[in-house]
């Protein structure tokens, strides 16, 4: 594929990990130049640690993670829970887009369960367009071009359901998600599994195989293909490989943004 730009921004230092990890990995094992933003730090993602100190936590998990792909990892300090669609986190986030010069960019959608997954989503349709505007954000030289812009996957319905334009099977590379999402030990062995309520599933700490093998049953549950997916899955592997697929991340195109046919989209991903 072409060596383009994917800039993926999620509203915690997790999201991407979690919603594009593996296709990020076969990004860069396609040459391509990845970088993940998280628009918060985080602080508020734990129940019994929060503040500063989860922050730091935090920043050193995305280091992690960063050092893991060979990719830079930028967290802005924002508060988690925080995040809402005003002008200077758009003038934030139009600087970051117009320095890293992305092709691609995947975030959330605008509607979903959290406040900050919500905002970012608005913030960058916010700057679909005016990323290219020069009297906008004017101490940032303006991109040549739209970016594509794809919503990453989610569960929400209301007022219209997620409905994926593009497929990457990551069955090959669910070691390496496994080890990307184990950077974020806060979250993944402590954080969710307590909001959620199945810390008693979690292996202790001391057992680290036991741990991994553990998120990595999660990792394949979450990514197990629906009906709509295994259909683009089919299409885009042929039916041998596509009904064989065990774990796919899918996009939904932006209709903001740079626009493309189902064949222009294909040659979008890994
Ligand atoms: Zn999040």
């Amino acid at each position: 594929m072409d060596k383009i730009n994917i800039m993926m921004i999620g509203a915690h230092p997790d999201d991407c990990d979690f919603r594009c990890g593996g296709t990020a990995i076969k990004y860069l094992r396609s040459g391509c130049r990845v970088m993940f933003l998280s628009m918060t730090n985080g602080c508020n993602g734990h129940h019994l640690d929060f503040g500063s100190a989860l922050a730091s936590r935090r920043r050193e998990e995305t280091g992690a993670a960063a050092k893991l792909l060979g990719i830079d990892y930028r967290v802005l300090d924002i508060p988690d829970g925080s995040l809402t669609a005003e002008l200077r986190y758009r003038d934030m986030l139009m600087r970051e887009i117009r320095a890293f010069m992305p092709d691609v960019i995947i975030t959330h959608r605008s509607n979903d369960y959290h406040p900050d997954h919500r905002s970012a989503g608005t913030l960058v349709t916010d700057c679909s367009y005016l990323v290219m505007v020069p009297g906008i954000t004017a101490d940032s030289p303006p991109l040549k071009k739209a970016p594509f812009i794809f919503y990453m996957t989610d569960s929400f319905t209301f007022p219209a359901p997620f409905t994926p334009d593009a497929v990457v099977a990551v069955d090959d590379v669910l070691e390496e998600k496994t080890a990307l999402l184990n950077c974020h030990a806060s979250q993944v062995y402590e954080w969710l599994p307590w909001v959620e309520g199945y810390s008693q599933e979690v292996p202790p700490a001391g057992e680290g195989a036991k741990r991994l093998s553990w998120l990595k049953d999660r990792i394949k549950n979450m990514d197990a293909p629906g009906d709509t997916c295994r259909e683009l899955l089919i299409k885009r592997y042929g039916r041998g490989k596509g009904a064989a697929v065990t774990c796919c991340e899918s996009f939904q195109l932006c209709e903001y943004g740079a626009r493309g046919d189902a064949k222009k989209i294909t040659e979008l991903f890994p």
